[in-house]
């Protein structure tokens, strides 16, 4: 079943709920999105709570469907990954998003890191480390600045996460556990993966001022975290009282609507990076 092979269910809810004829048409839409030019990335802000400077930014896909118009990821990620398309499509968002982590750098700004989500299937290829290491070489971004976002699930197989951990953390690249604390992963191996950051998944930040579970689950994942000498990022962070209670926990960084919604390249620009060079 799904849980055994470390599918994150949730995932496929939409997608049976989806009729096949429906479902169909869509996979069919998708394989020719890339080549007609329909995907677009939004750039999200990951603010340093310390200092309260930008530090990142998490690159999310778009899909502009010239009938049905804006198309949720929610929707078609689930679509993309079975049908193995996931595999083109999350190599243009990698590419794309790391040349334009590279051009700004190159216009001068202060340089950030991107964060890029990888699927269960990309994650799996046996050659994903020489492949990016390669193209990060051709266009002269220094590994440091790229990080790539995995969840639990994808560290089921504890061997061959492992070992394809250990390759991407080689080539010098930054990895995050996402939507930490919503998969399978077991302390003893979080012990031992070769990861650098744990993503609060934004589900126990929403309510954690309301509900005092979902603050002693963000307070133990934060102090985790520290003992464990890992970066912890909140997710999904929309007002100032979870901003305190996160700076109160030590959390580093925070990411979410209070910030700014995911926007476009230019805007993210306009917004975030000019002020930092004057
Ligand atoms: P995610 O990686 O957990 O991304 C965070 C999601 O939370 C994004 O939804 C973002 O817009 C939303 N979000 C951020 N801040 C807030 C907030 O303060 N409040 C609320 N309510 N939501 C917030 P989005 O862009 O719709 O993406 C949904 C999911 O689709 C992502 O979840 C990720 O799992 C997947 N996804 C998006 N882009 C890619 C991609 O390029 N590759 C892969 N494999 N998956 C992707
Ligand atoms: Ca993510
Ligand atoms: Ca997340
Ligand atoms: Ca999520």
């Amino acid at each position: 079943n799904a849980k055994e092979q470390g599918v994150d269910i949730r995932r496929y809810v939409p997608l049976m709920q989806m009729k096949a004829k429906e479902r169909l048409k869509l996979e069919n839409d998708l394989r020719r999105a890339l080549e007609r030019d329909e995907f677009f990335l939004v750039y999200q802000p990951q603010v340093q709570l310390s200092t309260k400077e930008l530090v990142g930014m998490e690159a999310l896909l778009r899909w502009q469907h010239p009938k049905r118009g804006l198309v949720s990821p929610a929707e078609f990620i689930p679509i993309a990954e079975e049908s193995g398309l996931i595999v083109p499509i999350g190599e243009w968002v990698l590419t794309t998003a790391c040349r334009q982590n590279k051009e700004w750098q190159n216009a001068g700004y202060r340089p950030i890191c991107v964060s890029v989500n990888l699927s269960m299937r990309q994650f799996l290829q046996p050659n994903l480390a020489g492949k990016i290491a390669e193209f990060l070489k051709r266009i002269g971004l220094d590994p440091c600045y790229v990080d790539l976002e995995i969840t639990e699930s994808m560290t089921l197989d504890k061997e061959k996460a492992f070992e394809q951990l250990k390759r991407l953390k080689d080539l010098g690249v930054f990895i995050s556990i996402d939507d930490f604390g919503t998969g399978y992963s077991s302390l003893h191996y979080l012990k031992n993966m070769p990861i650098d950051r744990l993503k609060i998944d934004r589900s126990f930040v929403a309510e954690v001022m309301e509900d005092s579970n979902n603050a002693a689950i963000v307070s133990t994942i934060t102090s985790m975290a520290h003992h464990l000498k890992l970066k912890v990022t909140a997710e999904g962070v929309e007002n100032e009282d979870q901003l305190q209670f996160l700076r109160q926990q030590r959390c580093h960084e925070a990411q979410g609507y209070f910030f700014s919604k995911p926007i476009k390249a230019q805007e993210f620009e306009n917004i975030f990076l000019k002020p930092t060079i004057f």
